[in-house]
């Protein structure tokens, strides 16, 4: 038995695709192992094995015209099942003690809401118990339970909120989130080829870019660590360069911190709808009671009594709009709804948008330069985004990033390393911000 020493701690995330197939699998065990020589205890979480979750989904639409999200969850969560047993295997194959637990088995409590569960608190005395005894803990990501032991999953991407809980919880010295590219890009550097590794930067940007598209890690996983102060670093699975470290006191250097996309929404546009006061709100808590997002809403002046109203959501959300359209049309509240999926949002995100004069017209004339037309605008204090077509996309965001990150404007400072993108330039690194211990605690809260 060693005791549980808070410092000696190491919480690492791998993503689905660093654990893709059983070589990779073999990798991150070797790369565990390298880890525990430096760290005395470790708890991993990992995500399913490459495209897993998308297969498990596509074969649940071959048996199920309308999947329940209870049996979806009980379904998805199978996928980080697996993962975690044979990452263990793999880790005890090599003389590593290990041991794989679920999300039930550890205790990473949520509320009900399947397929967009949220933690409520992580019980941490298994963990410990397992640390104090030697053992390398996988946990699997993603998962969660309830207080009446149904399985529930986080929502997509949710591998980093296991990973951001599992930090907090245990109040780790840090979180690192292991995956595909060497870190946080000014933008996907699978879209833009001289994107540029940014070395760190503030939670709140972390956020607002997480939010907004940059899919490398999940929003709530930042805002769990800012909440519990628990630095993040973002880094390669591949190599043991450094990536990008998110937390609290840095200041950022630009407005802009990074051009972000995503191509996951539709457009909503309800026409026809009458222009008396109180029909905003009808539509817009039927939307909510159907839990559909509602990102950026814009009404029209109203013209012969009537308005038309233009909204953003997910497009895997249009299916409950169109449910809401026939009680609608009913209750006579809106003439006709028209859902665009062939569009695409575009976002510059940072830390002082709106107070900067001139970023938006400067996004606005990067876009015009190549012919993108622009359907929808929104602004607030961390961002710019436009609404576009889905075609225009890559070329749209390759020009929005070399307006604000041409090489003349960043300083590139050491090279990163690393599998992907071997020769990353940075964005100029500020000084380190530091961190200050805290007591352990056995059980915390997530709110
Ligand atoms: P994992 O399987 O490790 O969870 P994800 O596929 O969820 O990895 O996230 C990593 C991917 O995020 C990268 O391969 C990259 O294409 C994409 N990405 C989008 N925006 C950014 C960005 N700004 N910086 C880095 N990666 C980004
Ligand atoms: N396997 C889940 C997904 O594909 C969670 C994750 O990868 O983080 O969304
Ligand atoms: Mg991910």
């Amino acid at each position: 038995m060693s005791r549980f020493e808070r410092s000696k701690l190491l919480v690492q995330k791998y993503g689905g695709s660093s654990v893709a197939t059983p070589e990779h699998i073999r990798k991150v065990a070797d790369r565990i192992i390298a880890c525990q020589a430096e760290a005395r205890h470790m708890v991993v979480a990992v995500s399913a094995m490459g495209k897993t979750t998308d297969q498990l989904i596509a074969m649940a639409g071959l048996v199920s015209s309308r999947p329940s999200g209870r049996e979806m969850d009980q379904l998805l969560a199978c996928g980080e099942t697996i993962a975690v047993s044979l990452l263990s295997l793999a880790l005890q194959d090599r003389g590593v003690p290990a041991v794989s637990l679920t999300a039930s088995q550890v205790g990473i409590r949520t509320d009900g809401s399947f397929n967009r569960a949220r933690i409520a608190n992580v019980d941490t005395s298994r963990l410990v118990h397992e640390l104090e005894s030697g053992r390398v803990i996988i946990v699997a990501g993603f998962q969660g339970v309830t207080r009446d032991h149904e399985i529930t999953t986080l929502g997509r991407g949710g591998g980093d909120i296991t990973g951001a809980a599992l930090a907090a919880a245990l109040n780790a010295p840090v979180c690192e989130i292991c995956t595909d590219v060497d870190g946080v890009y000014t933008a996907d550097p699978n879209v833009v080829e001289d994107a540029r590794l940014v070395p760190e930067m503030s939670y709140e940007a972390a956020i607002e870019l997480a939010a907004s598209g940059a899919k490398v890690l999940h929003p709530r996983a930042a805002e769990i660590c800012m909440q519990y102060d628990v630095p993040i670093h973002v880094r390669s699975t591949f190599h043991r360069g450094q990536g990008t470290w998110i937390r609290g006191g840095v200041m950022e250097d630009a407005a802009v911190v990074g051009i972000t996309s995503d191509k996951k929404i539709a457009k909503v546009t309800l026409l026809d709808v009458r222009d008396e006061p109180g029909l905003a709100a009808a539509i817009f808590r039927d939307l909510a009671r159907e839990d559909v997002n509602v990102r950026l809403i814009i009404q029209a002046a109203a013209t012969h009594d009537r308005n038309r109203i233009t909204f953003v959501t997910d497009n895997d959300q249009v299916d409950r709009i169109k449910e809401l359209e026939s009680t609608w049309r009913t209750r006579k509240i809106v003439g006709d709804v028209q859902v665009d999926l062939n569009v695409a949002k575009i976002a510059i995100v940072g830390s002082r948008i709106a107070s900067t004069p001139g970023l938006a017209a400067r996004m606005f004339t990067a876009l015009a330069k190549v012919g993108v037309n622009i359907d929808c605008i929104s602004t607030s204090e961390m961002k710019v985004s436009c609404v576009i077509g889905c075609d225009d996309l890559d070329q749209a965001v390759r020009a929005v990033h070399a307006e604000f990150f041409g090489t003349s404007r960043i300083a590139s400072t050491h090279a990163a390393g690393g599998a992907k993108r071997p020769s990353a330039k940075q964005v100029a690194p500020r000084k380190a911000a530091t961190k200050t211990a805290g007591a352990t605690t056995r059980r915390r809260v997530l709110k």
